[in-house]
């Protein structure tokens, strides 16, 4: 059999424990019998990144910003306990924090579905994709605590030294105040990832806030998503089919769970950290949820939603057998290859990599799965298999 050939090549990202392992042997059973891998490598597991002072994770932004598609593996995100298990120079910084911010991307966290895992909400078919804006309000805030009676203002101050006033409580006892910011390049950008994304898979926007509560700070967010889709995207969505929906956020919510899914929510920041949760719950489990970086000039990078699975790593160098799922990690790579595939024009390239994702699901749907999704699927004759033969099960399914 040739292998699929590429053009440009796919910048990837490896990285830490029991996903580096996993990353490996994805590379070698699911990737390489079948594509002529282009790629360009960097290692962003914690040991090289201390070599190189975390000049590599820069390095690899810059490759995404050059190329447009990465695949991540899972990283560490180093803590005193890591500083002391890997003799580290210095604390680095979270590896997705530093590459979000090179690219300044919204990250779109969506569910894998299969059939023997049925969502806690009855009424989801599809998967629906959460868009969370990763920049300021309350997770850049400025908070007092009143303990004195006394008034709080908010004070702005120009570049020119004009003053303006505004009162935001006149205390007569004890009280709490917070205040918090947000930038007009920053909710661009979320905008247009969210409508790119929304383009690239053609699947209809829904966005909401509390802009009737919050006149100026959620308005705001209303105001800039509303002109950028009439100037911008209006028509391309109507080309597409899709559409933009806006609503409040409570609306929002109700609406969501009387829905069928297949959409994309766009959240605020607050608003994404807990509905992430919630509808990852709801759909069945973290090891099934994958993770794109999307940037406002649409560069792509893939991952896997959860972490390094530190401990069944510790079981691994221990000698035990793990079932760690890989989904969510085969998913990073054909979500990377297939986006590589329509960017370069290789259909072979986005076949193959629609096939990897059916194969994956069929694999789960005829009963053979890692532990994690025995305890939560509906099946009648399930086959929990080790991190290994479950790729293994997929290769000889796709083969
Ligand atoms: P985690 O790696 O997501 O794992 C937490 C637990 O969830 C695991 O112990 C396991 O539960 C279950 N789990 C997660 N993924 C699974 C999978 N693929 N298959 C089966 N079970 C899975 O989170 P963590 O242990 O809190 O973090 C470990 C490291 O990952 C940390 O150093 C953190 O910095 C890093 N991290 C990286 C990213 C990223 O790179 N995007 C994201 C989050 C965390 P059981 O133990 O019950 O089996
Ligand atoms: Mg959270």
């Amino acid at each position: 059999m040739s292998k699929i050939k590429m053009k440009t090549p796919l910048v990837e990202m490896d990285g830490d424990e029991m996903t580096r392992i996993i990353w490996a042997f994805i590379k070698e059973h699911l990737i390489e019998p079948f594509i002529d891998l282009k790629s360009e490598y960097y290692d962003l597991g914690l040991a090289y990144r201390d070599k190189t002072d975390d000049q590599v994770t820069i390095d690899s932004a810059n490759a995404a910003k050059k190329y447009g598609v990465a695949v991540k593996c899972a990283t560490i995100t180093p803590n005193q306990d890591r500083v002391k298990e890997y003799n580290l120079k210095k604390m680095w910084k979270s590896p997705n924090g530093t590459i979000r911010a090179i690219l300044d991307g919204t990250v779109f966290r969506a569910p894998i579905l299969v059939n023997c895992i049925k969502p806690m909400v009855t009424t989801w078919k599809k998967p629906i994709t959460i868009a969370r804006h990763a920049y300021g309000d309350i997770y850049k805030d400025v908070e007092y605590k009143v303990e004195n009676p006394g008034k709080a203002e908010i004070v702005f101050t120009d570049n020119k030294g004009n003053e303006e006033r505004l009162l935001i409580h006149d205390f007569d006892g004890k009280g709490i105040v917070m205040g918090m910011h947000n930038l007009q390049v920053s909710i661009e950008s979320f905008a247009r990832s969210c409508f790119n994304y929304a383009l690239s898979v053609k699947q209809s926007l829904w966005f909401a806030t509390k802009d009737t509560i919050s006149k100026i700070y959620d308005h705001t967010f209303k105001d800039i998503y509303n002109d950028i889709f009439e100037k911008e995207y209006k028509e391309k969505f109507k080309s597409a089919g899709i559409e933009y929906f806006y609503t409040l956020i409570d609306d929002a919510v109700a609406r969501v769970i009387r829905s069928e899914g297949g959409y994309i929510w766009a959240c605020k920041n607050y608003d994404g950290d807990v509905f992430s949760d919630m509808v990852a719950t709801a759909f069945g489990s973290l090891a099934m949820m994958t993770s794109v970086l999307v940037s406002p000039e649409g560069y792509f990078e893939y991952e896997a939603a959860h972490g390094t699975v530190q401990r069944h790593y510790y079981a691994h160098l221990e000698g035990k057998e793990t079932s760690t799922n890989s989904v969510a990690t085969i998913f990073a790579w054909s979500g990377a290859l297939k986006k590589r595939g329509e960017l370069d024009g290789i259909k072979e390239l986005v076949a193959f990599a629609e096939m990897l994702e059916k194969i994956t699901i069929s694999t789960i749907e005829k009963g053979y799965m890692t532990k994690d999704l025995a305890l939560i699927a509906d099946h009648p004759d399930k086959k929990i298999l080790n991190t290994k033969d479950f790729i293994l099960e997929v290769k000889k399914n796709l083969t």
